[in-house]
């Protein structure tokens, strides 16, 4: 297998997200299959105006939480400006590159006309790379990139295969602004190449300028990466991955108590099946084993939250997870309390419930109600009347058991209905009602075992029959 030396370019101007964190997951995949390639972060913060630090705080974070590693420091492409400037004036000067300053009125009726003609061309100035009086200017200009207006270019996509589009339809886009400041589509070349970066994965809303960008490649000589443009994923209604789904932004995933392996094990599968035998659960050592990028779909792949829970569900209750569980409680503000007050209490609990968690912050509907001191239950409920004839006799059997745990607890329900010829729901629904106020939730002798022997019987001393 080639080295491949990939990278991750995310701009700073919103949080880490699913959709992003998968692009990021595949270019580490890809870079973790052998060991002579390699994987950077670079963080594209060009726009001064959008860039926020705590976007790129959350998405260092972010990247970090989910195991993804980099190599070296990360790269920061304002430091690069220069460098980019260079490029620029050298493109410039061999003549793929011109001065133009048109004004904004004038390209917005070009762009008009475009419009209105609904013609295929993309070219907004026409005339200042002609202009010999535009090209010495010292100021107010911007730098445009020279782009053919005959001919044709192509891409060979591993994903969505080769695609070809007339060169009239790519712009002279800008390379520099009126302010010296470089554009995202100069930077990001120039940082490719610098970096050795022979292969671009990276979402396909990106697709369009990849076809521009060869040009600079092109006219630098410079060697042109692979390519594949990733489908962006979707929410379940079709439109774009958003907050209006749920949560997208990985450390408020991981805030709610999701664990890595869940979320990489679900983004790995959009588009993706590696197991024919339908097992869907596939851990990051066996991603990096199995994944083939030409395997992946190029239609769009849908986010399913619902399937989300189902790999939380199942990574959430292998064992040694519980200290993630542990970590959840240390840092949530609710759960902290309760994780103070009584921390057996609370893995007890969480052993307990855990078979029904979509993610650890759903424990928190349920936990009060095992603290809590002053716990009543609610006499409005109404038992059937045959249940007050077994009530203290159960709980005189349940007085004389010392060995305090699930299993004997069991035992003794289940020999004082053998005993009394009775159903188990006569005793167990009251009694998990008089425990917990609720008819639903765990099986009694996990409440008992929860509550300990004291806290349970004075409970069940609160019901008085009448
Ligand atoms: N900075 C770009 C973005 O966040 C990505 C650049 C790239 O991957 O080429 O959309």
């Amino acid at each position: 297998m080639k080295a491949y030396i990939t990278r991750f370019a995310p701009s700073p101007t919103g949080y880490l997200h699913l959709g992003s964190a998968r692009t990021a997951l595949i270019n580490y995949i890809i870079s973790s299959q052998n060991s002579y390639s390699k994987f950077f972060l670079r963080i594209e913060d060009t726009d001064k105006l959008r860039s926020k630090e705590k976007y790129k705080r959350n998405i260092i974070e972010g990247l970090k939480w989910l195991g993804i590693q980099w190599e070296s420091e990360i790269q920061i492409q304002s430091k690069r400006i220069d460098r980019h400037i260079e490029i620029a004036n050298k493109l410039l000067k061999d003549k793929f590159a011109y001065k133009c300053n048109c004004s904004i009125e004038k390209l917005n009726k070009k762009r008009e006309e475009i419009k209105n003609k609904k013609l295929k061309i993309k070219k907004v100035c026409t005339t200042c790379k002609n202009n010999q009086k535009i090209q010495t200017l010292n100021s107010n200009y911007v730098i445009r990139i020279k782009i053919p207006e005959i001919g044709s270019t192509t891409i060979k996509d591993n994903v969505q295969g080769k695609i070809t589009i007339n060169n009239q339809e790519i712009d002279d886009y800008i390379l520099i602004r009126e302010d010296g400041s470089p554009t995202y589509m100069l930077s990001v070349v120039v940082d490719d190449h610098d970096l050795n970066v022979n292969y671009i994965i990276r979402g396909d809303d990106h697709l369009n300028n990849t076809f521009r960008q060869l040009f600079i490649y092109k006219y630098l000589n410079w060697n042109i990466p692979e390519y594949s443009h990733l489908s962006l994923i979707y929410g379940e209604d079709g439109s774009k991955l958003s907050k209006r789904h749920g949560a997208v932004n990985i450390l408020e995933l991981k805030q709610k108590g999701y664990l890595r392996e869940a979320i990489i094990n679900n983004l790995i599968l959009l588009g993706w099946s590696p197991n024919p035998n339908g097992n869907e659960i596939i851990s990051i050592k066996e991603i990096v084993e199995k994944f083939d990028i030409k395997e992946i779909s190029k239609s769009s792949s849908i986010f399913n939250y619902k399937k989300l829970n189902f790999f939380n569900n199942y990574y959430l209750r292998i064992p040694s997870n519980k200290k993630i569980f542990e970590d959840f409680c240390k840092t949530n503000n609710i759960m902290k309390k309760y994780y103070i007050k009584d921390k057996v209490k609370l893995l007890k609990i969480f052993e307990v419930y855990k078979k029904n968690l979509s993610s650890f912050d759903e424990i928190i509907d349920f936990i009060d109600v095992y603290y809590n001191k002053n716990y009543t239950y609610s006499t409005n409920q109404k038992f059937d009347k045959i249940f007050d004839n077994y009530f203290y006799d159960f709980v005189a059997k349940l007085n004389l058991l010392n060995d305090w745990n699930t299993e004997k607890i069991e035992k003794v329900i289940k020999n004082f209905i053998i005993e009394k010829k009775i159903k188990f729901v006569t005793l167990g629904k009251p009694i998990r009602f008089i425990l917990i106020n609720s008819i639903n939730g765990p099986s009694i002798s996990e409440i008992f075992t929860i509550l300990g022997k004291k806290v349970s019987i004075e409970r069940l001393n609160q019901y008085i029959i009448e």
